[in-house]
């Protein structure tokens, strides 16, 4: 091949990513995702995916998924607004909103379709956005696309978002929160927030892509779990993560529901999901409000290893939340930990800026329901082991 300069630099800024520690690769899962899981041809227990409750490999979600494929098909093809508006979507979304206790909800092809879309569709140039900072990447680029001045208030820190607010003569003003934060499985505080949104007159979206399924009664929601309902404007949530199922969706008003669909983009210009991830998830909904023994499960197992891990890694959230960061802060050591634990059989995704802040860099470890106590026994004592021996 002809060497090619332009091409040339992109590998340059590998070469610097690579000096940096910060080289991200794609890692082979050659199984399904369960407890165990298959990397290299060996066997490890999986501590770092999302499928909290274990659904994702449901033997009632995929029989779900096979019926619909052989009524519907395998695609929508097309966008919702064309022809791609099929019964599942409309099923999916009487179930969510139901769920959610909402007037209204509506899909997304992806958390990242959801918060890219809303967010630019309903603030503008002239507007506000106050964004914690520890916010996911979709929220930071749907600030981004919508061209709002953005503050970015310090982590949790509600009297901040008030003084902003005090201030600002903006036509329209928007909160926006991860309800349970995904790096470090705190909780966002949402009564306070709810407070400033009615005293400032702005809009309140919160983010339950790591809540749904995972808290407030039947996995509601972060926003059922602080009695919210009626006080958040739109709730975002996704099927990828304790649904184990693909998409997302807004819970919100009708009126809202009427406006996005005019306007999220995200929704007007993308094929809409396939009809068997709607039966999927609609299954999984079935699941989880039929069946409040498998999120107290999880519950269980997430006390059980935040009581063994508090002494080691006392930042750990005091919460019923899966997601339970190992923060180590170099870069460097925090991937060749976990490297290490692969050895030992344990998956733990090492995670690096700018998916987390500098010098924070972590093993982002999550609990899933399914985890038998055989498994977490010993994850704890090969984590022990490994960071003990650091230590000393
Ligand atoms: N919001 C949060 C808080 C997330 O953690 C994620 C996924 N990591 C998303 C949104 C995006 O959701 P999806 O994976 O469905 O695009």
């Amino acid at each position: 091949m002809i060497a090619n300069p332009p091409l040339n630099n992109f590998n340059h800024e590998l070469e610097e990513l690579k000096r940096l520690n910060l080289e991200r690769t794609l890692r082979v899962i050659q199984s399904q995702q369960d407890t165990e899981i298959t990397i290299n041809g060996k066997k490890v227990i999986l501590l770092c995916s999302n499928n909290y409750l274990g659904l994702a490999n449901s033997p009632l979600l995929k029989k779900a998924a096979i019926e619909a494929i052989k009524k519907y098909g395998t695609s929508s093809s097309a966008s919702r607004l064309i022809s791609g508006n099929m019964i599942l979507h409309e099923e999916l979304e009487e179930r969510i909103k139901n769920f959610k206790k909402t007037e209204a909800a509506l899909l997304f092809n992806s958390g990242y379709h959801a918060n890219t879309g809303v967010i630019p569709a309903i603030v503008g140039k002239e507007d506000l956005i106050l964004s914690d900072e520890l916010n996911h990447a979709s929220i930071i680029d749907g600030c981004r696309l919508s061209k709002a001045e953005v503050i970015i208030y310090p982590h949790r820190d509600a009297n901040y978002v008030e003084m902003v607010l005090k201030k600002s003569k903006h036509p329209k003003k928007l909160i926006v929160t991860d309800g349970v934060f995904s790096m470090d499985g705190d909780i966002s505080p949402l009564p306070e927030l709810a407070f400033l949104k009615e005293k400032y007159h702005a809009l309140l979206m919160v983010d339950e892509a790591h809540a749904t399924g995972v808290i407030g009664s039947n996995g509601r929601g972060i926003v059922d779990y602080f009695n919210l309902n009626n006080s958040v404007d739109i709730i975002m949530g996704t099927f990828g993560k304790a649904l184990g199922s693909f998409g997302a969706f807004v819970a919100t008003t009708k009126i809202m529901k009427k406006y996005l669909i005019n306007k999220a983009r995200s929704l007007i210009f993308s094929t809409s999901l396939p009809p068997h991830i709607c039966a999927t998830s609609i299954k999984a909904i079935e699941i989880i409000s039929k069946n409040p023994r498998l999120i107290k499960k999880l519950h269980t197992n997430v006390e059980f290893v935040k009581s063994e891990l508090k002494n080691l890694f006392p930042q750990i959230p005091n919460n019923e939340i899966p997601i339970i960061p190992l923060i180590i802060g170099n870069e460097k050591q925090t991937m060749k930990i976990c490297e290490k634990l692969l050895k030992e059989g344990l998956y733990i995704q090492g995670l690096r800026p700018p998916s987390v802040p500098s010098k924070t860099s972590r093993l982002r470890m999550t609990v899933m329901a399914t985890h038998t106590h055989e498994q977490l026994n010993r994850a704890i004592s090969v984590i022990k082991g490994i960071f003990n021996s650091l230590r000393i």
